[in-house]
Order: C-alpha cells, then sequence, then structure tokens
C-alpha cells in the first residue's frame, strides 16, 4: 500500500522525509478562550509542529479573528501557518481581497473549503457573486498565488451531502486537479477507513500525501458529538472503554489517549505522511501523545 507518497511541490508543509505533525486551533471568541489558545500553543511549540492550522468561522463568523490570531500564531510564536478559508457569505472579489490579507501577512499556504451554512440555514447557498464548491477557491488561490501551497479537506467516510463516496472521491479529485497539494482528513476513529480511502484515492489517480485527521479526545459526549456532526462512526470498543471510564474526567482522557496513540502507531507503521492533530485548543493530550510515539520510536 502506497500511502505516502510525499508531493515535492509543497516542501514548506512536508519539509522532509519524516513524517510530518501539525496541529488546528480555532479562533477564540473570549478573552478567557484567547488565554487557553494561547497557553496551549505556547506548550505546543515544544512539539516542532510543521505547521498549524487555524480554522475560519461559519459564517464568517470568526473572519477577522482567523488572521488575527494566524499573525499572532506566526510573528509571536514562531509558528508556520496554514489559515483555513471558506466559501461562505463571500462575493468573488472579497474571497480574493482575503487571500490578499492571508499573502501579505506572509501566510504561504491555505486550506480551501466551501464551508457549511450558518446555523439553522438550509443547506449551502453561494453568494450571488461567490463560489459553489473548493475546488473553484482552490483555482481561485492558484490563479492569483501559483506558489501558494493549497490544503483541502477529504472524508475517509464520506461528506454527510454526499450521494455516495465514489461521487465524493472523484469531487475530492476535482480539488486535487484545480492545484491542491495535500489532503487533510475529516476525523476518524477507525483506521480501516483511512487506509480504504487512501486505496480508493490512489485508484482513480489523486496521487497527493493525504494526512490523517484525528481528535484529541476528552469525553463520550464530545466523541458522540463530533462522530454525529461529520457522519464518522463511532466504534464500539471506544465508545464501551469510555463509558466504562464513568464520571472520573482523567479515566476517560486517559482511555482516549490510549486509542488515539494506538490509532496513531498503526497509521505511522503504515506509512502515513504524517498526523494532523484535532486539539480544540488544548495541549494536554497532544504533549503524551508525542511522548508516546517518540518513545515508539515513531517520530524524532
Ligand atoms: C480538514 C477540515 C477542515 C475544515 N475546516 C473548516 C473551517 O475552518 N471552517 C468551516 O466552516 N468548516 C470547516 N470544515 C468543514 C467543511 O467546511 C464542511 O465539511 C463543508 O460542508 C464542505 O467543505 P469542503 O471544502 O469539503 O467542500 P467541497 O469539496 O466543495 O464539497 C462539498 C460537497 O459538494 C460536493 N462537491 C464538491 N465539488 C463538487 C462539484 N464541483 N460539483 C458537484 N458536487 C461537488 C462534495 O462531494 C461534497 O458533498 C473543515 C473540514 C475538514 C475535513
Amino acid at each position: 500500500m502506497l500511502i505516502r507518497n510525499m508531493d515535492s511541490r509543497n516542501p514548506v508543509i512536508f519539509p522532509s522525509s519524516e513524517p510530518s505533525l501539525s496541529v488546528e486551533f480555532f479562533p477564540p471568541k473570549s478573552e478567557k478562550a484567547a488565554e487557553q489558545l494561547l497557553q496551549a500553543a505556547s506548550e505546543l511549540r515544544a512539539l516542532k509542529p510543521d505547521f498549524a492550522s487555524i480554522t475560519y468561522g461559519a459564517g464568517g463568523s470568526t473572519r477577522s479573528r482567523t488572521l488575527e490570531y494566524a499573525r499572532r500564531l506566526q510573528n509571536d510564536l514562531g509558528y508556520n501557518i496554514m489559515p483555513h478559508l471558506t466559501c461562505v457569505g463571500h462575493s468573488r472579489d472579497e474571497l480574493k481581497a482575503i487571500i490578499a490579507e492571508f499573502k501579505a501577512a506572509g501566510l504561504n499556504q491555505i486550506m480551501a473549503l466551501r464551508g457549511d451554512p450558518p446555523q439553522n440555514a438550509e443547506g449551502f447557498t453561494p453568494h450571488p457573486d461567490g463560489l459553489t464548491y473548493a475546488n473553484e477557491l482552490v483555482a481561485l488561490i492558484k490563479e492569483d498565488y501559483p506558489e501558494c501551497a493549497v490544503a483541502v479537506a477529504g472524508y475517509p467516510e464520506k461528506h454527510p451531502q454526499a450521494h455516495d463516496l465514489e461521487t465524493d472521491l472523484h469531487n475530492l479529485k476535482r480539488k486535487v486537479d484545480a492545484g491542491a497539494s495535500f489532503i487533510t482528513t475529516q476525523l476518524f476513529f477507525d483506521n480501516q477507513v483511512y487506509f480504504d480511502f487512501v486505496d480508493r484515492c490512489r485508484a482513480i489517480g489523486i496521487e497527493v500525501p493525504i494526512l490523517p485527521g484525528l481528535l484529541t479526545l476528552t469525553s463520550l459526549e464530545q466523541a458522540r458529538r463530533f462522530c454525529d456532526m461529520c457522519d464518522a462512526r463511532l466504534p464500539e470498543a471506544l465508545e464501551q472503554q469510555l463509558a466504562d471510564a464513568g464520571d472520573d474526567s482523567a479515566a476517560v482522557e486517559a482511555a482516549g489517549l490510549d486509542w488515539l496513540h494506538a490509532q496513531a502507531r498503526e497509521l505511522l507503521q503504515n506509512g502515513a505522511p504524517g498526523l494532523h492533530l484535532y486539539l480544540l485548543n488544548r495541549s494536554g493530550i497532544a504533549l503524551q501523545l508525542v511522548e508516546r510515539l517518540k518513545a515508539d520510536g515513531l517520530l524524532t
């Protein structure tokens, strides 16, 4: 199984043949949340992540905050930042202006997304002068900044709105054909779905690295909520282990960490190009995970 496939088009993101490590932050909405983010980001520097991505809020709600925190994490803490950008609520011209702002801030890679409709809205309605699908956003970025590394989202268990996985994969290929240099996956708890997904991508000619996205989970309720949100399967064994830990939050975290460690180990042993951690602006679990993977000799 060839799942590594480093792409020479993105040396910034994948600087060596070692597995990459990256983390995802979201822009905080309060001062207290900002403190938590900055504290976590400061602690996570010890891991020397290859890059950190920062999400772009639904409906443009955290639009200026994405850029603000991208700048702070880059300039104050030395992170190599990949801001996310969604098409939601923006005209083509607005998107072009935001991309220009990212570039002016020295941000040389962008995660290009369609985005979800604002809460309570029915389905995704593009801006009248905007874009309908993420492949159009990839093309828009590449049009003005061909040197900009662009990442896109992949869904090992199918995008919730896609009719079937085959169609979804062909739509993923459109994003790669438009110039995306790697794919970050939606979270998953069962590695087999990732391995199958990679095989199916390779079979239709998607050759860029496919970075597995893993959640650092802290509660059963949270795991269920995320699985509901993105149509990911929560394996019975994991659900049982979290349920057995009951109300003891330390035991729940330990069970989550054990699962995550086993997942990460198997992924790296089978040639995944790296790990992308959805850590919800918290550092603890990621720090422990990396310590374990270093002890396993899987990360340096
Ligand atoms: C790694 C990752 C990061 C994310 N970050 C954010 C974030 O920062 N902010 C945020 O709001 N959301 C984020 N999301 C969620 C994402 O915005 C939603 O899943 C959204 O519904 C789809 O975005 P997309 O870019 O995958 O869309 P697309 O690739 O455009 O796909 C959307 C749907 O349309 C179909 N489709 C795609 N292209 C075509 C086409 N040309 N013709 C017909 N059908 C097509 C696809 O099969 C799919 O069902 C993230 C998701 C992931 C996996």
